[in-house]
């Protein structure tokens, strides 16, 4: 098997299995009970929390676990019942819930990048919140945070001279960037940021939201009031310590991983055939997004899978529903192209040979696809 599909799904690794085991039999106490074992595991997954915080620049109580990305997504757009803005590219669990508020959509240019002077004509005196991705999950592309941050600290200097009391946060999902990008909330001038376990090879279902200090949030769950009240619910303490271990681990191979993906996407570049490259700028090297004119992406997975490789279309879950890619009609593909268009996300499963062998295998499956195709 050639995996080529790490943007959608991230194995457990081995350190970050261990570290979860004992937590599942041994030390399963619940962390609120009052008895020694009990405190202990509350303290082990308090330190888990610090571990997570350090990892980004905050402290253990600036962290809301949350079971997965799409519910710090959720929590992080519960700030406000006034229109949220958001980048048209934006993974579903931010655009519903913002769409919901009636949020608006920042546009994005060719490569997929925020357009600055869109995102400056959309903000009034009534927006709390704006939301942007760090990285986009269908392309890998980086947005510029901290330009955005700067933006946002002039509006709130001249909100304040104004007299104007609305807050105006930044919150970014960052859920895919934690492999390659070294994450720290205040370089990147964010109030809220989403973290997810299940792309940096920890757990499914564990995620977190990083909250400021003073920004006021609305629970999503109500109950034993875990988590400063914002998410009730016995703690995932196996959970959260292979969370803090995945991201311990994922920080020690930022460089080595850069050189390698950006060595592997050069290969991948060269030996490629009779392709037209999508996420050409600003992308993290570990995304290769093609696009196969007159071909059918959907037919070329299968294919592929039947050869041992598993790739996706466009984002996994938009082509399992056969909808299109809200990001590649954003960027400004045409039906055909985005029919054609082909993701590949490398990752800690892959070799150099596999992507060689991978590309051998591409070329063979589209050029017999393009022979039926044309007759
Ligand atoms: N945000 C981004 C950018 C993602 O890539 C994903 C997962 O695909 C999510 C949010 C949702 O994560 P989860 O399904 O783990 O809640």
């Amino acid at each position: 098997m050639i995996y080529l599909d790490h943007a959608a799904a991230t194995p457990v690794s081995e350190r970050v299995f261990e570290a979860m085991k004992s937590y599942f039999s041994v030390d399963f106490f619940n962390p609120s009970a009052a008895y020694l074992p009990a405190k202990k595991v509350a303290a082990d997954y308090e330190n888990a929390k610090a571990m997570i915080g350090h990892a980004i620049g905050a402290k253990a109580n600036d962290i809301v676990i949350t079971a997965g990305a799409t519910e710090a997504n959720n929590l992080a757009l519960n700030v406000t019942t006034s229109p949220i803005l958001f980048l048209v590219t934006e993974h579903d669990s931010v655009r519903k819930v913002a769409e919901q508020y009636g949020g608006e959509a920042i546009a994005v240019d060719k490569n997929g990048r925020i357009l600055l002077e869109d995102l400056k004509s959309k903000i009034t005196d009534e927006t709390m919140l704006i939301s942007v991705s760090l990285v986009n999950n269908e392309l890998g592309v980086i947005q510029p945070l901290s330009e955005i941050a700067a933006i946002i600290r002039d509006i709130r200097f001249d909100r304040l001279k104004r007299g104007i009391k609305t807050p105006l946060y930044l919150h970014s999902d960052a859920s895919q960037a934690m492999n390659l990008l070294d994450v720290n909330v205040a370089r990147l001038g964010v109030d809220l940021m989403t973290l997810n376990a299940a792309k940096v090879y920890g757990p499914k279902g564990v995620g977190a939201l990083y909250v400021a200090h003073g920004v006021k949030l609305q629970p999503l769950t109500r109950g034993g009031g875990q988590e400063n009240g914002l998410r009730s619910g016995t703690e995932n303490v196996p959970g959260v310590v292979g969370f803090a271990t995945a991201i311990a681990e994922a920080k020690e191979h930022i460089n080595g991983n850069r050189k390698k993906y950006a060595a592997w996407r050069k290969i991948l570049l060269s030996e490629l055939h009779d392709y037209e490259l999508i996420n050409k700028k600003h992308a993290l090297d570990n995304f290769v997004v093609l696009c196969y004119n007159g071909i059918d992406a959907e037919r070329l997975v299968f294919l592929l899978e039947e050869k041992g490789i598993y790739v996706s279309t466009g984002a996994a879950c938009a082509a399992s529903k056969g909808v299109r890619s809200h990001v590649l009609v954003a960027i400004g593909l045409s039906d055909e192209e985005i029919a054609g268009s082909l993701r590949l996300t490398m990752g800690e499963t892959n070799t150099e040979e596999q992507i060689r062998e991978a590309a051998k295998t591409i070329n063979e499956v589209v050029a017999k696809e393009r022979a039926r195709v044309t007759g």
